[in-house]
């Protein structure tokens, strides 16, 4: 099992791309950060046909992964922000919230690709044996 690179979940996850092909995106709009679009996802693949809704509530697992995601990067900035200004609580929040919120939409779509990772894994032959639908 690759690592990194084309073939890797890690490409799928980072790049946001169909867990099977790898060749399309799995938002709508590449741009996380449209509030309108942030979790707009398209129902099949267009090149591979793999299945990215599965079924209904089927994301409400990757609020799991979120909450894990959220959860290393508040003692990542814990840690950070503990090393210059100690126990003072003001720092601690407002450094805390302005990074979640500014990572919030990047965060919500990785997990997303993270789950529907967990449950799909990549082919090399995708576009041979695509899913007519
Ligand atoms: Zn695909």
């Amino acid at each position: 099992m690759k690592l990194f690179g084309k073939g890797s979940k890690l490409y799928s996850i980072l790049r946001h791309k169909c867990p099977r092909c790898q060749q399309t995106d799995l938002f709508i709009n590449k741009n996380p950060y449209n509030p309108w679009t942030i979790d707009k996802m398209p129902h099949y693949c267009s090149k591979c046909g793999e299945d990215l809704q599965r079924e209904v509530g089927f994301y409400y697992g990757a609020m799991m992964v979120s909450h894990a995601t959220t959860t290393i990067i508040a003692v990542i900035v814990h840690f950070t922000v503990y090393h210059f200004y100690g126990w003072d609580i003001a720092p601690q929040l407002i450094t805390l919230l302005s990074i979640l919120v500014l990572l919030l939409p990047l965060v919500f779509r990785t997990s997303r690709a993270i789950w529907i990772n967990m449950f799909s894994k990549y082919d090399p032959n995708a576009l041979q044996n695509k899913i007519e639908r």
